[in-house]
């Protein structure tokens, strides 16, 4: 048999394969090419030069065992990096001859038409003299829908998730605004929309970013003077995933590049996916044009999963894990942490930890241990009407008189510092607190948290009331 660059690889693979966990191999060399062998030097292709850096920093040994085997003392590995969408010149970007005979790099580039022809892309993910790069998509391959786990707590946002990503900008969800509080899965979602997508359309440019790094990005470039440059950038792009956007809030700045990105791309019939903690009408300090933006398409809310949704997540995790624990196990803790998934995991991972470390038993008594400490850990949420009642019984008033209609100064006080204690220690949007306390609008309860804000820094007496409340309530 003659040996070919794909013999010879084919070889390497199977001996990597049996080295390496299954899921790290399929990450990183499936999608390898053999294109060429000379000699004792064999040319892989790999697509893109986070991949090479990547292969470089962990599996630089175990390539060279492999092809050692197959090549001889003297084998050498280059490296080619095939990119998807560069753009610019057809120059290699890099050529890299490490002091070792081990490897060598050189870079070949593929254009992407692009219907303007400005001289240089400006990709801010990409420290700058690098002139030809492929848009990364920032994605986490480990957040995917296959592992994000159906229950009646995210129907909607994930069917929407999954309808967008067959169909990108195709749908009248566009942007989609995934929101919901912490731990509930939104960026997993928004990942998992991301892959999706670069699976099904390989050619489109996916991104991910979250809105905090979005804004040093456009920071950056306000001080650098190549604001045009950035938000060039993001109009090339085909999907573009905004993680937090509340983090925009009080942003005036990246809101407004922000809301000209947008236009811009819905316009062109790109997709938009958002996530927030909050839903659109109880975003603070985003201007109205872009609130007005967010509500174009669909926003769909991640509720707290119920306990079958919790099991079933759990049961997922440890199967994939390799992990096996008794069915009552996974319950109990199911059933004693509720709000947020990310915490439920915690806790079943700790409860790994201890039992492997300590080499005990997983047993329901270690359980209850381990979940006592998240319990405790985690702030129990106080109610509102638990609020009502402190708010009322410091000021000596029954709950009745607090939430009546009375214009009376000391009960609209009273009133405002119960609305201002239910946004800071709940997470019931403004509408929500509103209707709890004697039946008002998401605007009142917006302007009494500014009220309360202001009161506390211009009056003596009223931030005494705060500060005592605040203790009162903490728990
Ligand atoms: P958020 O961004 O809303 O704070 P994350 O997306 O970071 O939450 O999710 C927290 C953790 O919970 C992650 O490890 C994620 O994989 C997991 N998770 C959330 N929702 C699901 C789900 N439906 N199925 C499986 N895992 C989930
Ligand atoms: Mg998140």
């Amino acid at each position: 048999m003659s040996v070919t660059a794909q013999s010879v690889w084919n070889n390497c693979l199977e001996f990597i394969k049996d080295n390496i966990q299954p899921q790290a191999y399929k990450t990183w060399f499936e999608p390898i090419l053999a294109v060429k062998l000379s000699e004792n030097s064999l040319s892989i292709q790999v697509p893109s030069k986070f991949f090479y850096e990547w292969l470089e920093e962990h599996y630089v040994k175990i390539l060279k065992v492999a092809l050692t085997k197959e090549l001889g003392e003297t084998a050498k590995l280059v490296y080619i990096i095939k990119m998807e969408n560069t753009y610019g010149n057809k120059q290699p970007f890099t050529e890299r001859i490490p002091s070792s005979n081990r490897t060598a790099v050189k870079a070949q580039d593929v254009d992407i038409p692009l219907n303007n022809k400005s001289p240089e892309l400006r990709n801010p993910f990409v420290i700058p003299g690098i002139r030809n790069v492929k848009i990364e998509s920032q994605l986490n391959p480990n957040y995917n829908f296959e592992n994000f786990l159906e229950g009646d707590s995210n129907r909607l946002a994930r069917s929407a998730g999954l309808a967008v990503a067959s169909k990108p900008g195709g749908t009248s969800f566009n942007p989609l605004l995934i929101f919901g509080g912490v731990g509930l899965g939104k960026t997993h979602l928004a990942h998992a929309i991301g892959v999706d997508i670069k699976d099904k359309y390989p050619e489109k440019t996916v991104l991910y970013i979250s809105a905090e790094k979005f804004t040093q990005q456009y920071i950056d470039s306000v001080k650098k003077n190549n604001r045009n440059d950035f938000i060039h950038f993001y109009q090339i792009i085909d999907i573009l995933i905004i993680d937090d956007v509340q983090f925009l809030s009080g942003k005036t700045g990246t809101q407004d590049v922000f809301f000209h990105i947008f236009n811009h791309l819905h316009q062109n019939g790109k997709q938009v996916i958002l996530t927030s903690d909050k839903a659109p009408v109880d975003m603070q300090d985003i201007e109205q044009r872009l609130l007005s933006r967010f509500k174009w398409g669909l926003s769909a809310e991640l509720q707290s999963p119920d306990f079958e949704t919790r099991v079933s997540i759990l049961k997922n995790k440890l199967y994939r894990d390799g992990v096996e624990m008794p069915d009552d196990i996974v319950e109990y803790v199911a059933k004693n942490i509720k709000s947020n998934i990310r915490e439920l995991e915690g806790a079943i991972i700790s409860l790994i930890a201890q039992s492997s470390f300590n080499k005990k038993e997983i047993t329901i008594d270690l359980a209850k241990q381990v979940v006592e400490k998240f319990v405790k850990n985690t702030k129990r949420e106080v109610s509102i009407d638990y609020i009502q009642k402190i708010v009322s019984d410091y000021f000596q008033m029954d709950i009745d008189t607090l939430q009546s209609k009375t214009r009376k100064r000391h009960i609209v006080q009273a009133r405002q510092l119960a609305m201002f204690f239910a946004k800071k220690l709940t997470k019931a949007s403004l509408a929500s607190i509103g209707s709890q306390i004697g039946k008002r609008d998401h605007a009142t309860v917006l302007h009494a948290c500014k009220t309360v804000d202001n009161l506390s820094t211009t009056d003596k007496q009223f931030r005494k009331y705060v500060e005592d409340l605040s203790k009162k309530l903490s728990v």
